[in-house]
């Protein structure tokens, strides 16, 4: 390690320290917890000041689908640069933009494709359409939405409203719509010997007794398909996918899916509804859209919705608006990010990596866990540990020895870039080994 850069890198981190506030932090754990002063990545490695290198096991918060320094990614969006950066989406169009939806909607059967810039705004778009709509049609009492206990949509209001995480919610409760929780089909909560799907099938059927009693004040329920990512990757199975659907249409109650973390082949296929062969009313996506390059979110939706706004009338338009909506160097990303499932055939070959990984993961299970777990390129299990502070110390350990895992509580999860290696992936399950068993 040369002198030049620890001081360089202690100047960085207390810059940082002094000017920036970061996400998710009680920034004064950074008096114990050092930042990381990150310098480059390339593929699934982050290099630090001092070339230490971290094996990116949460694809930096479950964006990136292809690797740091892709060059596909890069030269799609270099390209862009040099023919235009931004316009403004309303009055004006381009090429990226038309292209870009005209794909996503072949991909997921819903036609008119609205762009925010991450997914939080592309939850609110989506909560503040459905509203809208039902009030277009004159059902004016539609105004309320539902979601799974234990989800997660978002933290700006809007979809900190529909969130179900006390530690992000409960500080600003007085401030955010009301919303109601059905139960959630996450199969660690299935009683002994329950099999996943009956228990899928009894929280469907506890969905459809709160349906009955209150759909006319409901405009729609939001759900992550298949996974709770922030909940700890609660998995269900897919037939209450399939319920919700059939329910949500008998009683006029839209179903929102936000994809946001599991979309772009993170659950196994393109998108987690196609599992359960079902096409929700809308869809929300961000994160791997841009395969972790740019900031972009959508949310894309059926004719029949997007009729209800095509009027004379001005305000029976969506007049919702992000100042980067639809732009154009996002796009360019997410094009090439698409053009990569082509032609390397990602969803079918991820199918083989992730029994690989799985059957790999068996090492662990001589530390205490439970619930050891998959779906398509998402793996966890749970901890048995009475640490209070196993996640820090199991992310420290992580760290330490070259690896960035981020445990939600006492979850260890991977979520990492479809294109590790074998041997990138013995490195990543026998640190985690380690690192566990060095914070139990
Ligand atoms: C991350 C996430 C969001 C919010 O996206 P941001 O880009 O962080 O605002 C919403 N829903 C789900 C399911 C997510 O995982």
């Amino acid at each position: 390690m040369n002198l030049t850069n620890m001081s360089n890198n202690k100047t960085l981190l207390d810059r940082s320290l002094q000017s920036v506030w970061h996400p998710c932090t009680q920034m004064k754990q950074h008096e114990t917890y050092p930042l990381i002063p990150i310098q480059r990545g390339d593929g699934v490695w982050l290099y630090d000041a001092d070339g230490k290198q971290y094996l990116d096991a949460v694809s930096s918060w479950w964006v990136n689908l292809f690797g740091h320094n892709n060059l596909r990614i890069k030269d799609a969006i270099k390209q862009q640069l040099d023919t235009l950066e931004h316009v403004m989406l309303a009055g004006f169009t381009h090429e990226p933009v038309v292209a870009l939806s005209e794909k996503l909607s072949a991909l997921t059967g819903l036609g008119h494709a609205f762009y925010g810039s991450d997914g939080a705004s592309a939850t609110e778009i989506a909560l503040k359409m459905s509203f809208h709509y039902w009030r277009n049609i004159g059902k004016t009492g539609k105004t309320r939405f539902i979601s799974l206990q234990n989800s997660y949509h978002g933290e700006t209001m809007g979809s900190l409203g529909v969130t179900d995480v006390a530690i992000f919610k409960d500080t600003y409760a007085p401030l955010l719509i009301q919303s109601a929780q059905v139960p959630s089909p996450d199969y660690r909560m299935a009683e002994a010997g329950e099999s996943a799907q009956d228990f899928a099938l009894r929280c469907a059927a506890q969905l459809e007794e709160y349906l009955a009693q209150h759909h006319v004040e409901l405009a729609a329920f939001i759900i992550e398909p298949l996974v709770q990512c922030a909940a700890g990757m609660g998995m269900y199975h897919p037939v209450y996918l399939t319920k919700a659907r059939e329910i949500c249409s008998k009683y006029d109650v839209h179903l929102i899916a936000d994809e946001i973390a599991v979309g772009f082949g993170r659950t196994g296929t393109m998108f987690a509804c196609e599992q359960a062969d079902i096409r929700p009313d809308f869809i929300c996506l961000s994160k791997g859209i841009t395969g972790g390059y740019l900031p972009l979110s959508t949310v894309l939706t059926t004719n029949d919705i997007y009729q209800a706004f095509y009027h004379d009338s001005t305000v029976r338009g969506f007049l919702h608006s992000h100042s980067y909506t639809g732009n154009p160097l996002a796009c360019s990303a997410a094009l090439a990010t698409l053009e990569i499932f082509e032609t390397d055939d990602v969803v079918y070959n991820n199918r083989e990596k992730s029994a690989r990984i799985m059957d790999k993961m068996q090492v662990l299970t001589d530390v205490p866990l439970q619930h050891l777990r998959h779906q398509g390129m998402i793996f966890a299990f749970d901890v048995v540990t009475g640490n209070t502070q196993f996640s820090k110390q199991c992310y420290q350990a992580g760290i330490e020895h070259g690896l960035l895992l981020r445990p939600i509580g006492n979850t260890v999860y991977f979520m990492p870039p479809y294109t590790i290696t074998d041997t990138e992936i013995d490195f990543m399950i026998s640190t985690t080994h380690g690192a566990v068993k060095a914070s139990l």
